[in-house]
């Protein structure tokens, strides 16, 4: 029987959102649009399989055709990114940074990230997470001036506290990482690098932004931000590091991995080799070039002064009103986006002064230059006059008609 007939509560949901999705501007820097293949494969009866274990060596008899696919997606990970080991079957980017942290760390372990106010990740030592409760996180910060890393300071700060691991790789940092200049600091230290390129793996990828991959120990990341893949996440490291990785993903934080996910990774990653899809994160940067210039004319501070990969971190100080209160009217408006903390911000992580957005999701669309002059504009004019309900619907309807031009999903 259909999802239609079995449960048409969640099937009209379903349908629902797909029509919100349709209908709106999604500016939110961590979201995609995965493919019709990558989501045939995430909804294929590999969700039916049970495969504890790694390619020919599992806890469960019948993963003949399961092992084809894990190996598939280990070696075009591998062969994307550059690395020599891959591990596919993290369920989440936390999931990963997880087994991340107990393959170099004990409990109690001091690590350094940057700060979550800063563009860090909960996972980078926020005290409310494991990062935070279980091990010991010394957080750095970017510079008051530049809103840019301060290598010098790192350094410094990494001298002075030790860290058993570095973490580089963030969630609303704009600028490009020197992954170089992290290795130089972990060596001098003798610190465990880790990079978590979640934000920025579709970037690194079409090789359009900076690889970690002749430096780090450790790369964590997501697999459907920048990447476009299913919903999940995935670890690479040196083949010295492999055991140790793949022990600390399964047995040590997960048990069965979700085969469905990992053949849509497969797909996603044979996309990501494509031709388009370099095109793809090309067009992604410039968008979010253009979008940064464009909101800077308008009166908009941009947080570093630019961007070099697919986000734009807004500060609305000098417009008078919060991140929430312009989310949620942009929201009015049918413009996605997500309220985000800005560097040294005087406001809480719920009220926050900034709006983070992103490219990512837009450039599926097809969307180029010209676009995101419109897209800045409109949103310039929502935070300038947020309680107006007659300019908000009015918007809405110029979204709604954007959107009409550039379908995601095809016939
Ligand atoms: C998104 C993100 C994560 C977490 O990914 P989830 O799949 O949401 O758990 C971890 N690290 C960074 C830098 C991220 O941007």
């Amino acid at each position: 029987m259909s999802l239609k007939q079995t449960d048409s509560v969640i099937s009209g949901l379903i349908e629902k959102e797909s029509e919100y999705q349709k209908k709106t501007l999604r500016l939110i820097a961590s979201e995609n649009y995965a493919s019709k293949a990558v989501m045939e494969a995430t909804g294929s009866i590999l969700t039916n399989k049970y495969a504890e274990g790694y390619p020919n060596k599992r806890y469960y008899a019948g993963n003949q055709y399961v092992d084809e696919i894990e190996i598939l997606a280990i070696e075009r990970a591998k062969k994307l990114f550059g690395v020599g080991h891959a591990n596919v079957q993290p369920h989440s980017g936390s999931s990963a940074n997880i087994a991340a942290f107990f393959a170099f760390l004990e409990v109690g372990d001091k690590f350094m990230g940057l700060d979550l106010a800063h563009g860090g990740h909960l996972t980078h030592g926020s005290h409310v997470n494991f990062s935070g409760k279980w091990f010991k996180p010394v957080a750095y910060s970017v510079d008051k001036e530049t809103e840019a890393l301060d290598y010098d300071a790192i350094r410094k700060m990494a001298l002075e506290e030790k860290p058993k691991l570095i973490i580089c790789g963030y969630t609303a940092y704009p600028l490009e990482i020197n992954f170089k200049a992290f290795r130089d600091i972990c060596d001098e230290v003798g610190a465990v690098m880790m990079a978590d390129i979640s934000h920025i793996a579709g970037l690194i990828a079409a090789g359009v932004y900076p690889s970690p991959a002749e430096y780090a120990d450790i790369i964590t990341t997501t697999t459907h931000k920048t990447l476009r893949g299913p919903r999940g996440a995935m670890m690479m490291c040196k083949e010295e590091n492999a055991k140790k990785m793949d022990k600390s993903v399964f047995p040590g934080t997960q048990g069965g991995p979700l085969e469905h996910c990992i053949a849509a990774k497969a797909v996603c990653f044979h996309e990501a080799m494509q031709p388009e899809f370099k095109e793809y994160a090309t067009q992604t940067i410039k968008n979010a070039k253009v979008l940064a210039e464009e909101l800077s004319a308008n009166g908009l501070r941009v947080v570093a002064g630019k961007t070099e990969s697919h986000l734009v971190l807004l500060d609305l100080t000098a417009k008078g009103i919060t991140g929430k209160d312009a989310q949620m009217s942009l929201e009015e408006a049918g413009i996605i986006t997500n309220r985000n903390t800005i560097p040294f911000d005087t406001r809480s992580p719920f009220i926050t002064s900034g709006l983070r957005v992103g490219t990512a999701a837009l450039t599926t669309r097809g969307m180029k230059e010209s676009e995101m002059k419109e897209i800045a504009s409109m949103l310039v004019k929502v935070v300038e006059k947020p309680d107006d309900s007659e300019l908000k619907l009015r918007i809405r309807s110029e979204v709604e008609e954007l959107c009409e031009k550039f379908q995601v999903y095809k016939e």
